[in-house]
């Protein structure tokens, strides 16, 4: 790269070739020519813009402050200077570090200081990504992929190197830096790594028919946990990274007193009854919100072991990992059974849900750890039936509920683009039932934020806002795009960032992660 690194405009015209085509291979290529061009010192500021989270993280750019940015700024001239990477990274620090009274003001003005400078082009990329306007899940994909082919490193490798670091634009700069390093690339102890998910089964017994002999555990309806011990030093995180390590003081006695030197551990937390049975959702996260309230205490379930003093155990079969696991933490860890016995799993599974829990986790005994990835080596079976959707929409109150934003509008997430665009959201019901007076409030406040639209009956959000439903099943319908449609819809939970009942451990879950049209579909089958 000539002298003042990378131009934006070259980000802009890969933005574009990538949303030009469908083709995985053309998207792989294009991304790998950028990188290549990167120097490694801009690499993580580059790619925080691509991908619409950016490197100074969460700045307070609403998306209203943005489009009124844009709408004062004018259109650069010709024959101005170039925007750079650089430029707008440099804008970005100057905006995170503004703080106090007259800040919102200041972060306009930077703002639109920096839109002046841009072309018209260069200023939509802008606000996309500043507004985090960008599908993030499909192009991490890609962009991993981008690298493996810009350093000449099997995929597999930069894809292990991402998790096992948490950042792929970490890993963009050290692969840039030296690619060979990213084979060293191992667990960190205080560095959280992305948890390892499940896909979906109707029973357990059809959950043992993909993973052959499993762990059969309960499954806990808590929020998931993954601790970590240096020494007399504990830290907690939850499945967003969050560190909220201050707010549990009793997950972090529990595990100081494990008989171990560094750890890293995975599991859930929940509240107990004093007879052992779990309390309701809602009661753990309230009392995750309570903070130093500890008459009712939380309790660490542990399912799974990922590094014992100094050494990476994610390589070995999950089989291996629980026995250390129970030689290290017998009294924290989850119920279940090692079986092939598709009676066996089915017993486990009634027991779980006689104790009150949410179903089984079926995990192929010889499976590895597969940070960050959705795959067949566990399988989640939830007799009750819950889905993880988004808000696509939301329609204005009446009646008692006037001057609220009630009805969401829930949509399904399409990765492959049946019913729409890929990566896009397939309406499949409305509920506003199971809103409690504060799930309203919180609604009626924070929708206006991600509203792309108001007919004034009702506005269309950005998807983002995943919530748990519980529903009775799903039928035919010839309605919605994807022909299908949940039956007694009512919200359970939400799940992001600052929505109520979520206090300390938001069990925070992206919307590129959300249930699927497809499986929905797969329950008109059952
Ligand atoms: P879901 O959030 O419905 O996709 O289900 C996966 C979540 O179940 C995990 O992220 C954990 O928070 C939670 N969970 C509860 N019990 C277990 C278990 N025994 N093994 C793995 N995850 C569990």
């Amino acid at each position: 790269m000539p002298d003042g690194g990378m131009p934006l405009a070259r980000l802009v015209d890969a933005a574009a070739a990538l949303a030009a085509t469908r083709s995985r291979t053309t998207k792989t290529q294009v991304l790998a020519e950028v990188l290549r061009d990167l120097d490694p010192a801009e690499a993580e500021a580059a790619v925080g813009l691509l991908l619409g989270k950016l490197r100074q993280g969460s700045i307070g750019l609403g998306y209203r402050t943005v489009l009124a940015a844009k709408r004062s700024a004018g259109v650069r001239g010709a024959g101005d200077t170039p925007l750079t990477v650089a430029d707008v990274d440099a804008v970005l620090d100057e905006i995170a570090g503004l703080a106090g009274s007259g800040s919102a003001g200041a972060r306009s003005a930077a703002l639109t200081a920096l839109l002046e400078r841009a072309s018209a082009e260069e200023q939509d990329f802008l606000v996309r990504a500043f507004t985090g306007e960008v599908r993030t899940g499909a192009l991490e994909g890609v962009l991993t992929d981008g690298l493996a082919k810009a350093v000449g490193l099997p995929v597999a490798d930069v894809r292990r190197a991402v998790m096992l670091s948490g950042s792929l634009p970490g890993t963009v700069r050290l692969a840039l830096t030296s690619p060979e390093a990213l084979a060293d690339v191992g667990l960190r102890v205080f560095t959280p790594v992305q948890p390892m998910l499940a896909s979906t089964a109707a029973t357990a017994e059809a959950a043992l028919e993909v993973t052959g002999e499993a762990s059969v555990e309960h499954k806990l309806d808590g929020a998931r946990i993954q601790v970590h011990r240096d020494g007399d030093e504990v830290r907690v995180y939850t499945r967003s990274l969050a560190d909220v390590t201050a707010r549990v003081p009793e997950i972090v006695e529990a595990t100081r007193a494990l008989p171990v030197e560094s750890v890293i551990l995975d599991g859930e937390t929940l509240m107990l009854d004093d007879d052992g049975a779990p309390r309701p959702f809602q009661d753990t996260m309230s009392r995750f919100g309570a903070g130093e309230t500890r008459e009712q205490v939380l309790a660490p379930r542990f399912f799974d072991v990922l590094h014992l003093d100094g050494e990476d155990l994610i390589d070995r079969p999950l089989r291996d990992r629980l026995a250390t696991l129970e030689r290290i933490a017998p009294a924290y860890r989850i119920d279940g059974e090692v079986t092939a016995d598709p009676a066996v799993a089915e017993r486990v599974s009634r027991d779980a849900l006689a104790h009150g829990h949410e179903g089984v986790m079926v995990k192929a005994v010889d499976s590895l750890y597969a940070a960050g990835r959705r795959g067949k080596h566990w399988v989640k079976v939830k007799p009750v039936h819950t889905f993880d959707l988004v808000v696509i929409g939301v329609e204005r109150g009446s009646g008692r509920r006037q001057g609220w934003l009630s009805n969401l509008h829930l949509g399904a997430r399409d990765p492959e683009g049946e019913f729409g665009p890929a990566g896009g959201f397939v309406m499949v019901g409305k509920t506003f039932k199971g809103l409690t007076d504060e799930l309203l409030r919180w609604q009626t406040e924070t929708f206006p934020e991600f509203a792309t639209d108001d007919t004034g009956w009702a506005l269309t959000l950005r998807p983002e806002v995943v919530v748990e439903i519980a529903i009775d099943g799903v039928q035919r319908s010839s309605r919605y795009p994807g022909g299908v449609a949940l039956r007694f819809a009512r919200v359970k939970r939400y799940r992001v960032e600052g929505a109520p009942r979520q206090g300390a451990v938001p069990d925070v879950k992206p919307a590129d992660e959300a249930d699927t049209i497809q499986t929905l579909r797969a329950m008109l089958r059952d």
